[in-house]
């Protein structure tokens, strides 16, 4: 966790994603403009938070166990000028419960946290706290054909043995209770413009200050091969966004 948050620190975001597939998602659940209640989990410096607060009326709850992100959200929304309509809350994902009441939001967001949660417990967890008839916007990683190939499945079997392709995923959603109103592959600049490429720049960074400190090192590394294979093999997955309805 240490060397995740001395690299990933002062990055636009946490994890792919960009405003435009942001506001296309909260688009398709025509609640573009509304007066809403909105929790955003596992928010991160809250690009996509800011990015939501400026597109509807109505407050956000930012929840992330990470202060330094809360801080620098924080931060980005006094300066948009919508400080007063995001309220960030430093805590975990699975204590929901002693923050929320059961229906009290409109809409629930996660880009690139559901994962922690895990995809089906994260559909399941976050239900309750959902209104009748209200909406959960997520991102998953999620293979985009049946039979990847052998490299990229032992990686990504060894990290997030979990992941689904589009339809076991919309299989899970309507299992649990959800429409699942669209969904929508992220486009590959999501990944390199306020993620990958930042990140690339902290990995040369560490390499010339910290090259002795072998943990580290070993970090770097693994973050390295991420992004090789996703270069190699952007066509076999991505992260793709859910946008589902809570039907029952
Ligand atoms: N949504 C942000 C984005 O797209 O840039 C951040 C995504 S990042 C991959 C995952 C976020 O989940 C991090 O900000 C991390 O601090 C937060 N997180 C991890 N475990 C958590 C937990 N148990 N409770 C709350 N937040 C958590």
């Amino acid at each position: 966790m240490e060397n995740i948050f001395k690299v990933h620190r002062d990055m636009p975001r946490q994890g792919p994603g960009d405003n435009e597939s942001t506001r296309r998602a909260l688009d398709l659940t025509g609640l573009s403009g509304k007066s809403l209640k909105v929790l955003d989990i596992g928010c991160g410096p809250g690009m996509q938070t800011v990015e939501l607060a400026k597109s509807i009326e109505g407050r956000i709850t930012a929840l992330d166990f990470h202060k330094k992100y809360l801080e620098e959200l924080s931060g980005s929304a006094e300066r948009e000028g919508i400080g007063e309509r995001i309220e960030t809350l430093e805590g975990s994902m699975f204590e929901l419960e002693k923050y929320f009441k059961r229906e009290e939001f409109d809409l629930i967001w996660s880009e690139g946290a559901i994962y922690i949660m895990g995809f089906e417990r994260g559909l399941k967890d976050v239900k309750p706290f959902l209104k009748s008839g209200g909406y959960l916007a997520v991102t998953e990683i999620t293979w985009l054909e049946d039979n990847p190939p052998k490299e990229i499945r032992e990686f990504w079997d060894t990290n997030y043995p979990q992941m689904g392709t589009v339809k076991s995923n919309e299989d899970i959603a309507i299992e649990n209770g959800y429409e699942v109103i669209d969904t929508f592959i992220l486009p590959e600049n999501s990944w390199w413009e306020n993620y990958y490429n930042p990140l690339k720049e902290r990995c040369e960074f560490f390499k010339r200050e910290e090259p002795t400190n072998s943990d580290l090192m070993e970090f770097i590394k693994e973050t390295e091969l991420e992004m090789e294979l996703f270069k190699k093999y952007s066509s076999s997955y991505n992260y793709v966004f859910y946008v589902m309805k809570k039907s029952n």
